[in-house]
């Protein structure tokens, strides 16, 4: 029996270390992608209900591996958190957007985007100067605040005893705070007591099946009446079908985001196109 458990051991050891080094591993890949140039910006149009005019963009972040192909976030996102290249990936990814977005502006005028929303995450957050780094993508683009929409997440800010005061400066500046994946955190209603707030991004968990009868539907209602009753703007996120889109418009939703009205791309052509 100690023999089994130890081999057991041995094998659980050698599945964890090969865990860690292929993490050590990704985390060194990444240091190069960032210096190689090989991270691009997609943006996800966000449009109003119900008539599908295109409001703002959502940039998300993509690796485009030279062997691998298009490397979705979720396959390195974690790891670059987990290593800290996030917040020189994310401070890229602010500027990178900000410039993107300042462009469509001089490009575009009256059908550009009005604003541009970055993902942030926990620890660019609640890195000294996280304030001082948005003005100084903001002063370096000339894209003006109230173009700027940062997304944090309920952990984010959680996590942070500095996350409330940042999230302050930022709104001082103009800048506006949505909250990523709302209703899926363990006190989202409770953060709203203290957290400083424009928008709200319900997560698509509730969008999917909200043209069933049941819980969904519920919950996406009492979610945008919590948005209104607190003056904050609600988007439904990961709406897919036209469906979908009728009925939250019918529950009170004004601003959708889904790939529906667009999947996210390296630039707006298509996004303007649409789905109508
Ligand atoms: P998120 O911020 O919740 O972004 C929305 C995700 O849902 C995106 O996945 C988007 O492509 C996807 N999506 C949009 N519409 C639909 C739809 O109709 N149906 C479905 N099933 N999915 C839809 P993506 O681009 O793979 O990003 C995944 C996550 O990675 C993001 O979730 C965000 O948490 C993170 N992420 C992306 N870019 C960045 C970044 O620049 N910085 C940080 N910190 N995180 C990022
Ligand atoms: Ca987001
Ligand atoms: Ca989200
Ligand atoms: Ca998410």
């Amino acid at each position: 029996v100690a023999k089994e458990s130890g081999d057991r051991y041995l094998r659980y050891r050698e599945e964890y270390d090969s865990a860690s080094d292929e993490q050590a591993r990704l985390g060194a890949e990444l240091r190069t992608a960032l210096d190689a140039g090989q991270f691009r910006v997609y943006y996800q149009p966000v449009v109003e209900l119900p008539n599908g005019r295109f409001r703002a963009v959502e940039a998300l972040v993509r690796w485009e591996h030279p062997t691998r192909g298009l490397v979705a976030p979720d396959q390195f996102i974690p790891t670059a958190e987990r290593n800290g290249l996030i917040v020189e990936l994310g401070t890229w990814v602010l500027r990178t957007a900000c410039a993107q977005a300042a462009r469509w502006i001089a490009e575009l005028g009256d059908l550009a985007p009005d604003r541009v929303s970055v993902n942030v995450s926990a620890r660019q957050l609640n890195q000294p100067g996280f304030a001082h780094v948005v003005t100084a993508a903001l002063t370096e683009t000339g894209l003006s605040a109230e173009r700027l929409i940062v997304e944090v997440t309920e952990t984010a800010v959680f996590n942070g005893r500095r996350a409330v005061q940042t999230l302050d400066e930022l709104r001082t500046l103009g800048v506006r705070i949505a909250l990523d994946d709302f209703g899926t955190g363990h006190s989202s209603l409770g953060l709203l007591q203290t957290v400083p707030v424009d928008i709200l991004k319900v997560d698509k968990s509730f969008v999917s099946n909200i043209t069933m009868a049941g819980r969904h539907a519920v919950i996406a209602t009492a979610l945008i009446q919590v948005a209104d009753g607190l003056g904050l703007t609600a988007v439904a996120e990961g709406v897919e079908t036209a469906e979908q889109a009728a009925e939250l418009h019918r529950l009170g939703y004004r601003l959708a985001q889904g790939y529906h009205f667009g999947r996210p791309g390296p630039n707006l052509a298509l996004d303007l196109a649409g789905p109508h």
